[in-house]
């Protein structure tokens, strides 16, 4: 452990409830392995951690780590995820996001579900296994399809019920077991506003740790019915101009993407 800590190719992913610690000013920049041990002192050896190889950055092996007992390192702080989503990279809001999700996958099954034996680590696999029942556990992912569903030069727009007041996104929901994504994109739009739709387009997805979604997402054209919002999941719903439209999820967020390719596709 104590080589690999103080390794200079190695980049650190320091990770604690769901944050990961970036210096203070918000920059993209993780703490070098110097500034672990610091972070750790003397007792990093005797640390419970598990390290999560996450994939290569800017040349470096990086890993993630969850600290339990810690100490801020000077001019450090520990970021949310989602107040750097307009911050950070493509590339870098993934490889925290895999951090994040991995290290809380694990410390969310540490026993089997089937016989209550700990679960133990599959060497060179991203997986855990009980030894007793044969049960393997991999990290959970929850795809989600993400709907803009448009009309002309019109596109529609919910406020959910989480989100931020005033904000207006396109409509998403969980894809069913048994489900096709097709199919999951229908039912959504049907269930939520009502509404019947044509011509699907898939766009672009985007990993979204909160806590383990896929998010894909699609444009699709109004073919029929009117709008209903479903009053348990959708506060209200409209058709906005796409030269006048409310307060929208920021850039990088997939939700934007969507809209963004509309308007060009506008010529807007
Ligand atoms: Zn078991």
């Amino acid at each position: 452990m104590s080589e690999i800590l103080q390794d200079p190719d190695i980049i650190w992913i320091i990770c604690h409830n769901a944050t990961v610690a970036l210096p203070f000013t918000g920059d993209v920049c993780f703490p070098t392995p110097a500034a672990l041990v610091s972070i750790l002192g003397s007792q990093h050896q005797s640390l419970k951690l598990q390290i999560w190889q996450l994939g290569v950055y800017k040349g470096c092996l990086c890993y993630g780590v969850e600290l339990v007992e810690y100490q801020v390192p000077h001019g450090y702080k520990f970021f949310s995820l989602r107040s750097l989503i307009s911050v950070l990279s493509e590339f870098e809001f993934n490889l925290l996001g895999r951090a994040i999700q991995l290290i809380r996958w694990d410390k969310e099954h540490q026993f089997c579900s089937q016989c209550a034996q700990p679960l133990l680590y599959m060497p060179g696999e991203t997986a855990k296994r009980c030894k007793p029942c044969a049960l393997v556990q991999y990290p959970k992912l929850a795809p989600c399809v993400l709907v803009l569903v448009y009309q002309s030069d019109r596109i529609l727009l919910a406020h959910g019920v989480r989100h931020p007041k005033g904000l207006y996104s396109a409509l998403a929901g969980f894809i069913e077991p048994g489900e096709t994504v097709e199919q999951a994109v229908h039912r959504e739009v049907q269930e939520e506003v009502g509404v019947q739709l044509n011509a699907l387009q898939y766009v672009a997805s985007q990993a979204w740790p909160f806590p383990h979604a896929l998010m894909l997402g699609f444009l699709a054209a109004y073919e029929s019915g009117s709008l209903l919002p479903e009053p348990q999941e959708i506060t209200d719903a409209q058709w906005f101009q796409i030269d006048n439209l409310p307060n929208i999820p920021p850039q990088g967020v997939l939700a934007r993407t969507l809209i963004d390719t509309y308007r060009s596709k506008l010529g807007r």
